[in-house]
């Protein structure tokens, strides 16, 4: 057991001690806050909900700004789903720069804005390395700890937590916001839990999204902002697998191409679709290329319940006129070779024994190839049909897509318009990005934003 005293400059005229038990997952208060002298200073009291990166850094930045801060978990620990990122590395985020990072949002990029003017990419890997968690990109791109592990990450927060003063409480979810009707109007004022009510001045709800409920994902939170009167993007599983009822997929189980390019054969969607690494998966595609576009074709599917039509290129650096031309030359200086055995040459071996298959050439010759098989073949290269009937489910989605809906919340404060008071950060607004260290800054930025809001709110 470790005994932490810990000092709390609170304002100018007031200090407050905390001396805080550390026994196990419970951080217990020994005293409560006093307050020395006779004319205290107001003190904000901001309640953050979740203790994952957005709430953790919210909770910092509230600290910061002079709140009196209490974080609720509803899990017995803080931050699981931050330690299984990256495969338990934490991709922590990217090489690219607020515009171009924006973009990769897609339409609803420039709600990040001002969340990013506070804590971009840059300023979010100074944070962690002035915080013993330096990072590096191997690769130029993706960051990572230089520990690569996510353990160094969560532990920087919660350490700077612990000296800032932030008491959490594990084990203890929120299940009301308290709010009252002030001549101003309603204003929220509390979060009541099972076991106590916690007045707040302001009130951050950090509680992520649906995936991973292993790891703490839920629908608490968004049933948290519905009661209090927010509409709600219905949310899909987003960076998800995709299953496909295909069930050759699982002869090429392990191929990855990279690139592949993949899209959704339905009129309004992009024939550009999204090209990057594409796994075949024993029941169908993973990798980023298949994560990235996993919320569309999981909204398309409400639209077209019998199933979502894919088409991958297998060779997106060739084109239909290029796999003609490889046929038409195999002709004449392959002639009496088994197709598969050519075709392999530019495909994966699996891949190319299916896609031989399909085109039911597996026992012809180049020589012998009538143009009925050689326009089948190239159609299935270019443009492999593969069918999803149903999204991957919640346990296997690394981000929620759809949330709170952001018409809803300023983008300037995170702040509701609805109930004065409450702030959103991280995953529970109707926010996601693709794979690749784009989640993580954005709920580190928006954590730090409401967080920094919320301790200047009055009540
Ligand atoms: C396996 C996996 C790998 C990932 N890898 C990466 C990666 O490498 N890079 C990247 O950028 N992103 C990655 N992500 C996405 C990223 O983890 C999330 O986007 C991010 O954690 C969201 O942060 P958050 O604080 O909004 O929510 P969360 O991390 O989900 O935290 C919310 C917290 O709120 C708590 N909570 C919920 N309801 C209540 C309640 N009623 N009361 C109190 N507490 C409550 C939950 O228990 C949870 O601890 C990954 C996700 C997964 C699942």
């Amino acid at each position: 057991m470790n005994d932490y005293r810990i000092f709390l400059s609170r304002s100018l005229c007031s200090f407050a001690v905390n001396r805080m038990m550390v026994n196990h997952d419970t951080w217990t208060m020994n005293n409560q806050t006093t307050i020395a002298g006779t004319a205290a200073r107001h003190v904000p009291r901001v309640v953050v909900v979740g203790a994952g990166p957005a709430g953790l850094m919210a909770a910092l930045a509230a600290a910061a700004a002079g709140a009196r801060v209490d974080v609720l978990e509803a899990q017995s620990q803080p931050g699981r789903k931050l330690l299984a990122t990256g495969g338990g590395r934490c991709n922590l985020c990217n090489a690219l720069d607020p515009e171009a990072f924006m973009a990769r949002f897609g339409r609803h990029g420039r709600f990040l804005a001002p969340a990013l003017r506070g804590l971009d990419q840059t300023a979010l890997r100074r944070w962690f390395a002035d915080h013993g968690v330096p990072t590096r990109a191997a690769d130029n791109f993706h960051y990572f700890p230089v520990a690569e592990s996510a353990r160094a990450v969560l532990d920087a927060l919660l350490t700077a937590a612990r000296q800032a003063g932030v008491r959490i409480h594990p084990g203890e979810p929120a299940r009301t916001l308290l709010h009252e009707d002030a001549a101003a109007g309603r204003r929220i004022s509390g979060v009541r839990t099972d076991v106590d009510v916690h007045p707040a001045s302001a009130v951050v709800l950090a509680t992520g999204g649906l995936g991973y409920p292993a790891l703490g994902g839920g629908a608490a939170g968004l049933e948290l902002a519905r009661a209090t009167g927010h509409a709600i993007t219905p949310p899909v599983p987003g960076l998800a697998p995709l299953p496909v009822t295909e069930s050759w997929v699982a002869e090429c189980a392990g191929v990855v191409l990279s690139p592949g390019r993949l899209w959704i054969a339905l009129p309004g969607f992009p024939k550009a679709g999204l090209a990057g690494e594409l796994l075949f998966t024993h029941h169908g595609l993973s990798g980023p290329a298949a994560l990235d576009l996993s919320a569309t074709v999981a909204r398309a599917l409400a639209e077209h319940p019998a199933g979502v039509p894919l088409r991958v290129a297998l060779r997106p650096d060739l084109d239909a006129a290029a796999w003609h031309a490889h046929l038409e030359q195999w002709r004449t200086s392959d002639g009496r070779k088994l197709l598969p055995t050519l075709i392999d040459r530019l495909l994966p071996a699996s891949l190319a024994a299916v896609v031989a298959r399909l085109a039911g050439v597996t026992t012809t010759t180049a020589a012998r190839l009538d143009r009925a098989a050689h326009d089948r073949l190239v159609t299935l290269v270019t443009a492999l049909p593969l069918t999803v009937t149903r999204a991957a489910g919640w346990d296997r989605a690394m981000v929620m897509a759809g949330g709170v809906d952001r018409r809803e919340v300023n983008p300037d404060t995170l702040e509701s318009r609805r109930l004065p008071g409450l702030f959103f950060a991280g995953e529970l607004l109707d926010v996601d990005g693709p794979c690749g260290g784009f989640n993580l800054p954005w709920a580190f930025a928006s954590g730090r934003l409401a967080g920094r809001v919320a301790a200047a709110a009055r009540p």
